[in-house]
């Protein structure tokens, strides 16, 4: 039986070799990774790209490298780079600060394209930072939050809806949502749609322009691999950027920063939502991550990922009876993940690494494995469900060193 899953997983690895982007990464030996949804892996470009950031931009060029080296400019341009991999023609993606803060600025700017709506609609059990900011921007404006499942959301819409606000991808159990179908209804009663593309970003196609999306933002350490703390994105629809109020209104969003005038005007296009400073070092050590994606295109990555999660789940399947998954079989509702429900998921997950299967767990019972398909092969599927099913025929997972849990789960 295992026999037949290493010839299956060899014939699956060179029938995409064509995707297989392992060497553009640095990975350890001897570890599966699969947690690039967390903490995207090292691509190799970054280390020369961030040493020539440090040594010749900052230690030699000095303050000449905002114009020089295109530090100014490095919002937009990254954002451009990250545009194409979410289906975003240029010019409507600009990149700094946190995903929270994004969302927060994002919401707001809903708020103010849609002055006499009262209601946000959004999902019960998205992830704590979208819910927290849905709440307090909600206070703010006086919105009323409305949560609602999916398939609820239809029946809830009205012209009192201000805006929809839903992740791509659901970071626990890996559900794709149908983003072009809830857009459209969306749309239909004059709400906006805002997206977050967390879990999707870098691994899922997501045709932002071609589904007429208003607002999104996302990450840039997960699936993009812009390294701990990158910072996110945020996409503002050319349609609605000259109407786009900013609720931070920094100096680099003005018209005409080092005019220093008195007040605030906006920028025209996607500058309009920048705010202040960016993260230089982190912007431009994601700006040279993205080279990892060079040549390919996102659905290509995507049918590579389909194929390991796919596999990851039979092989699963295969060897370890009655598991519990809470990621979907059907590729049209999966992400890049395979979730597996177990009440010790903690235990399994700390097992897990301990034998060099990297994953994560997320409260309150699920063992997230997470798929970064440019860096991942279907041997390590593989190697994946084989320390799964060791670990719980051991009872690895019972260990009460696991019993007190880090503070990064
Ligand atoms: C990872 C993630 C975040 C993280 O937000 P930060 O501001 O970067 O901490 C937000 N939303 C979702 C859906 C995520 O998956």
């Amino acid at each position: 039986m295992s026999d037949d899953l290493d010839q299956r997983a060899a014939e699956l690895d060179r029938a995409h070799a064509g995707t297989d982007l392992r060497d553009r990464f640095l990975l350890p030996d001897g570890i599966v990774y699969l947690d690039g949804n967390s903490l995207g892996a090292l691509p190799k470009a970054v280390p020369e790209a961030v040493a020539d950031v440090i040594g010749r931009q900052w230690g030699t060029d000095l303050i000449s490298s905002w114009n020089t080296h295109g530090w100014w400019d490095a919002p937009a341009r990254v954002g451009d780079a990250i545009g194409r991999l979410v289906g975003a023609a240029p010019g409507q993606v600009v990149v700094g600060d946190s995903t929270s803060v994004r969302l927060f600025q994002s919401l707001h700017a809903a708020a103010a394209l849609r002055p006499d709506a009262r209601v946000v609609l959004t999902e019960p059990d998205g992830f704590p930072t979208d819910r927290y900011v849905v709440d307090g921007v909600a206070r703010q404006v006086g919105w009323t939050v409305v949560h609602a499942r999916p398939h609820e959301i239809v029946g809830l819409l009205n012209s009192d809806v201000a805006a929809v606000v839903l992740s791509h991808v659901d970071y626990r159990t890996g559900a794709l949502l149908d983003l072009p179908g809830l857009t459209a209804v969306a749309h239909e009663v004059g709400a906006l749609a805002v997206w977050d593309l967390c879990h999707s970003a870098g691994a899922v196609p997501v045709g932002l322009d071609a589904h007429g999306v208003d607002l999104a933002v996302g990450c840039g350490y997960k699936y993009l691999n812009g390294g701990p703390g990158a910072p996110a994105f945020g996409y503002v629809a050319r349609r609605h950027q000259q109407a786009f109020v900013n609720i931070v209104p920094g100096w680099h969003g003005h018209a005409d920063p080092f005019e220093m005038a008195d007040e605030y005007t906006g920028a025209p296009g996607i500058a309009r939502a920048r705010i202040g400073t960016p993260p230089l070092l982190s912007l431009l050590a994601l700006e040279s991550a993205l080279t990892a994606f060079d040549g390919v295109d996102i659905e290509a990555v995507r049918a590579r990922s389909l194929s390991l999660t796919g596999f990851l789940r039979s092989s699963i399947e295969t060897l370890v009876a009655g598991a519990d998954f809470a990621s979907s079989q059907d590729d049209a509702l999966r992400g890049s993940q395979v979730a597996v429900r177990h009440p010790a998921a903690y235990g399994i997950v700390q097992a897990l690494a301990a034998r060099g299967v990297v994953g994560d767990f997320r409260t309150p019972d699920i063992v997230r494995l997470g798929v970064a398909a440019p860096y991942l092969t279907h041997a390590e599927m593989v190697t994946a469900a084989r320390a799964l099913r060791a670990v719980l025929e051991a009872g690895e997972h019972l260990d009460p060193a696991w019993a007190t849990r880090n503070a990064v789960t």
